[in-house]
């Protein structure tokens, strides 16, 4: 009973509601304080480890993996956080389809962590959602992570560089091979400068054509360096 109303309160609610008592934890219900995520069950996610640094699949050493090697993607550098398995794949789906926004906050925290002592980007550029998905879910996942990044890592943010033109059927529902057709045109640029070195911000990296279509549209307005964000990557298509 107090899980379910905690989960509807609003996030500032929710925020200021977490610092006075405690909170129950999003995988095991434990009550604990100041953390979405209770600290027993914080240390159990698996973290991704030793990753190819352009596109973040597991290996084990830092050298590009042998996808990169052969057949690079249009990104410069990957980080992901952990890779797409139980639970945070239960997590991310709490953050983007449940409304349970604070989880941005966390998944910021721990992501920042990682990311501080690198050379940092100029700007953050959130995945964007079609208007249409956009209205329906009433925010954008990537946009909160990136706001919460922001804050975390005192680089800028801004939803107002790209948009989606195209409401393409989710990604996760269609076949693995008709994803790059379904997704390469689906964004369009709406600025005409864009910083040297930007990191695009989601929250999973799948086939990695998402981020591609995007990439190509910041690469072609000037953009030199160009990473890709995410809390988490998957690895099943490997
Ligand atoms: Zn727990
Ligand atoms: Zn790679």
């Amino acid at each position: 009973m107090a899980r379910e109303f905690l989960s509807i309160l609003p996030h500032r609610i929710w925020q200021l509601y977490s610092k006075l008592m405690p909170i129950p934890c999003r995988l095991c219900g434990t009550m604990s304080q100041h953390q979405a995520i209770c600290l027993a069950c914080l240390q159990n996610l698996p973290l991704l480890g030793d990753a190819c640094p352009r596109c973040a699949l597991p290996i084990s050493n830092a050298y590009l993996c042998g996808h990169c090697l052969h057949q690079p993607p249009e990104q410069d550098l990957s980080f992901s956080l952990f890779p797409y398995l139980d639970p945070v794949d239960r997590l991310i789906a709490d953050l983007k389809y449940h409304d349970k926004l604070f989880l941005s906050q966390f998944f910021a925290q721990l992501m920042g962590d990682k990311l501080r002592n690198r050379r940092q980007p100029d700007l953050l550029i959130p995945i964007p959602l079609h208007p249409n998905r956009l209205r329906q879910r009433g925010y954008n996942q990537s946009f909160e992570l990136a706001k919460a990044l922001s804050i975390k890592l005192g680089i800028p943010t801004s939803n107002r560089y790209l948009i989606r033109t195209i409401d393409t059927k989710s990604q996760a529902s269609i076949p693995f091979k008709a994803r790059k057709q379904n997704i390469q045109h689906a964004f369009k640029l709406i600025q005409t400068e864009v910083p040297a070195h930007i990191a695009i911000i989601d929250d999973v990296l799948t086939t990695g054509h998402t981020a591609n279509a995007a990439v190509k549209q910041l690469r072609q307005a000037g953009a030199i360096t160009i990473e890709i964000w995410t809390i988490a990557r998957a690895i099943r298509h490997y």
